[in-house]
């Protein structure tokens, strides 16, 4: 006997998709083979029971899709090695790597590229013509100065075959060059070690402070000096967020890397730990691909100063648990402040 129809499909459709534009879900998701089991059915309105269902799923997703919310800074997005890197700062209205550009990518304004793998710039194009499609601001995208023709070849091509515009700004940043996203932060390239060329990237706030001579002084009397010319200010920096994209453990050694190090967020990528888990990728294994182990991190705790360390990038071999377990396994002086971001395992 079927369950008895108590809710009329078009009402419950339209909470279910304000439900997702307010939690930001993805339907897809979140049961959208039940909705489409049912609904091939010739009923017009869904059983309680299914109604349920959807809802603790619903539930459940906004659970696992609030990302982590790290020094006051909400981090988003999913990084699963080989597959899809992008991680959102909509702090900063910026996402670093495009992956296969998760939906809540599109509505930031400015884009960081790492390298040229595909699973951190494939979704370029989609990101692009989205914000088009959706009459917002033509985005920003800084990429490695190295890809920046191919990356515009790919551009042409694809504007030959929709013949759509794709407007917007390229700009290629080589490592040690800066980028102001506002007046007071700028993001700067530093140099990563990859199999191709690559560069991570790290945010600073900017900040102009009174030079100490000049504190207590009226606002008349500082007006006055401003306008006769004097540098009444010192500028002063602090590394926020830094991100690495794909590098070997080599990054953390070189002493132009430091801000990476101090950055109150370090966004890095880890190979997992054969010394907590199973020994199936040795440090050799992820040096030979261009990666890190987290044994290499392990190693080198003691250079880092950052108030948190988010891992990405893991293999998606990996089940939730046993990131988890490697990350809860970890001592003194990390214990505490390394987190994983586990979207999508
Ligand atoms: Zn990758
Ligand atoms: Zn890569």
């Amino acid at each position: 006997m079927s369950e008895p129809h108590v809710l009329s499909r078009l009402p419950l459709l339209r909470f279910l998709f304000r439900l997702r534009n307010l939690r930001r879900l993805r339907l897809r998701d979140i049961g959208v083979s039940l909705l489409q089991s049912e609904v091939k059915q010739e009923h017009q309105s869904f059983s309680l029971s299914l109604f349920s269902r959807i809802f603790s799923l619903i539930i459940m997703e906004t659970k696992k899709k609030q990302g982590l919310n790290i020094e006051g800074y909400p981090i988003e997005g999913l990084s699963i090695a080989g597959h899809e890197t992008c991680i959102i700062l909509p702090s900063f209205n910026l996402a670093f790597d495009i992956g296969k550009c998760p939906q809540r990518a599109i509505s930031q304004q400015f884009l960081f590229i790492s390298h040229g793998h595909m699973d951190h710039i494939g979704g370029l194009p989609m990101y692009v013509a989205t914000r088009g499609l959706y009459r917002m601001a033509p985005p920003t995208i800084i990429i490695p100065k190295v890809i920046k023709e191919n990356v515009e070849k790919i551009f042409e091509a694809h504007r030959a075959m929709d013949q759509s515009e794709l407007k917007h700004t390229l700009i290629g940043l080589d490592i040690g060059e800066e980028f102001y996203l506002r007046k007071d932060l700028k993001v700067k390239a530093f140099k990563t070690c990859h199999v191709i060329p690559s560069q991570g990237y790290i945010v600073y706030s900017v900040k102009q402070k009174l030079k100490p001579e000049y504190v207590g002084l009226q606002g008349e009397e500082i007006k006055k000096l401003k306008f006769s010319g004097v540098e009444i200010t010192n500028t002063t920096t602090s590394p926020e967020v830094a991100f690495t994209g794909d590098t070997t453990s080599d990054f953390i050694l070189d002493p132009h890397n430091l801000d990476a190090l101090k950055a109150k967020i370090l966004i890095m990528e880890a190979r997992r730990s054969s010394t907590y888990v199973e020994n199936t990728m040795s440090v050799e294994n992820a040096r030979d691909y261009g990666h890190t182990h987290l044994s290499e991190i392990i190693s080198h705790a003691e250079r880092f100063e950052n108030k948190a360390i988010v891992l990405i990038h893991f293999s998606a071999r990996y089940h939730l648990d046993v990131i988890e377990k490697a990350v809860a396994a970890l001592r003194a002086p990390l214990a505490g402040r390394v987190f994983a971001l586990t979207e999508g395992f």
